[in-house]
């Protein structure tokens, strides 16, 4: 079972609620100081083995931070277009990976200002696109899926899940790939994991090898991709620094990581106030002014529950039912047992809130974009936005 305490690890110096007293909420409340302590055990397993670690911008997009990350970690992995030209903007001299699933002919040739690895879903991309990237001096990948499923229970996060688009199966790759098309190939490239440990790489480092590796002697790089949980306490990092030597030394490459997670674990909060308390059907209430729906779906995607400051989910303390202003039903974000009684104004703290938050918000319901503040490591806060009725209404249409 995680421990719900570690996600407020950086407020252990302080008291939240004096602390933020004055801080408008909702809001997102990044961790400086728990960004550079993940990127401190990311940097350790690099030094020890040589692989480049990337961060995945789709989990983690706030290039305010950038200058931080940057200092720890060989550059950034892009979804498309535009992280690929955050990345190359706000991490200039890093290396900019982009992996999409397909790209745009309208696009591409952009997409090559700013990237210098690019990699292909499919032989047809490959194809497409291949020679083109090659002529501007770009290193190519291929990404491969192993079929071979370590999760189980969230089909929505498993590459290798039946009928998932993603990646070459070795059934493709047999009867599309040409000796011409393998010899263009500079890199492999598998993402299969989601918030796992490195027994589940090492499990699909078998069957990746077992499958594919007869074609890994010309590469100069195989990606293991993103999900791996390195900076969480339980993971087993000599697992994977053996993992990252044996692929390394077997094939003579340069091994690459791209988690998204792993970079920002427990590195942020949602600061949020209560609105409303009220008992109904014999159980108390809270609308808080955040909500699941918009400011973290993944809690509704996944579904999980956020940690929440000071709550116990044990014991007979008070129970309550913790739900947002919008009017999904679904728009809850769970239940949580406090020691005291909780009441109209209360400020409540849900932890491990820097990953898939800041990039995967919205406006549904006219709900507002929490502003962005960071708490840099000598506790100093800066605000980061200025979200307003605009944010809202331009995404809408035309601003007279
Ligand atoms: C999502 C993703 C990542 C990052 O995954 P995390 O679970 O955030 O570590 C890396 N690479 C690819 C291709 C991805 O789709």
């Amino acid at each position: 079972m995680k421990d719900l305490r570690e996600p407020f690890l950086g407020l252990k110096d302080i008291n939240p609620n004096e602390y933020f007293k004055n801080i408008k909420t909702p809001c997102y409340m990044i961790d400086e100081a728990m960004i550079i302590k993940d990127c401190e055990i990311l940097k350790s397993v690099s030094d020890r083995t040589g692989a480049k670690i990337l961060l995945a911008e789709k989990c983690f997009s706030n290039f305010d931070l950038y200058d931080v990350i940057r200092n720890y970690l060989a550059g950034t992995e892009a979804s498309g277009l535009y992280e690929a030209r955050l990345g190359s903007e706000e991490m200039p001299g890093k290396e900019v990976h982009v992996f999409s699933a397909a790209y745009r002919d309208d696009e591409f040739e952009e997409i090559l200002k700013y990237a210098d690895h690019i990699i292909f879903n499919s032989v047809s991309q490959l194809k497409k696109f291949g020679k083109l990237a090659k002529e501007h001096n770009k290193e190519i990948g291929l990404r491969i899926n192993p079929e071979f499923s370590t999760q189980i229970g969230h089909e929505i996060y498993d590459p290798c899940s039946s009928l998932s688009r993603l990646g070459v199966t070795i059934n493709s790759f047999e009867h599309e790939m040409t000796d011409e098309l393998i010899n263009m190939l500079d890199g492999i490239h598998f993402h299969t994991l989601c918030q796992q440990n490195s027994d589940d790489l090492e499990n699909t480092l078998n069957v990746v090898l077992d499958k594919f590796g007869k074609y890994f002697n010309n590469l100069k790089w195989i990606n293991f991709g993103g999900g791996h949980h390195i900076t969480r306490s339980d993971y087993d990092i000599e697992r994977l620094i053996r993992c990252i030597n044996l692929v390394k030394n077997k094939y003579n490459v340069d091994i690459y990581l791209e988690p998204g997670e792993a970079v920002v674990l427990n590195a942020g909060y949602v600061l949020t106030r209560v609105l409303d308390s009220f008992d109904k059907n014999g159980m108390n209430f809270l609308i808080v002014d955040t909500s699941a729906a918009c400011h973290f779906p993944d809690v509704l995607e996944m579904p999980f529950l956020p940690p929440l400051y000071n709550a116990d989910l044990k014991g007979n303390d008070i129970l309550y039912r913790i739900g947002c202003p919008t009017c999904l039903t679904g728009d809850v974000i769970g239940n949580y047992k406090f020691k005291n009684k909780i009441n109209v104004g209360d400020l409540l703290i849900f932890g491990d809130m820097a990953l898939y938050t800041t990039c995967k918000n919205n406006t549904f319901n006219g709900m507002p974009l929490p502003d962005i503040y960071v708490m840099k490591k000598d506790k100093k806060i800066i605000k980061l936005t200025n979200f307003g009725y605009n944010d809202f209404k331009m995404r809408l249409g035309k601003l007279r």
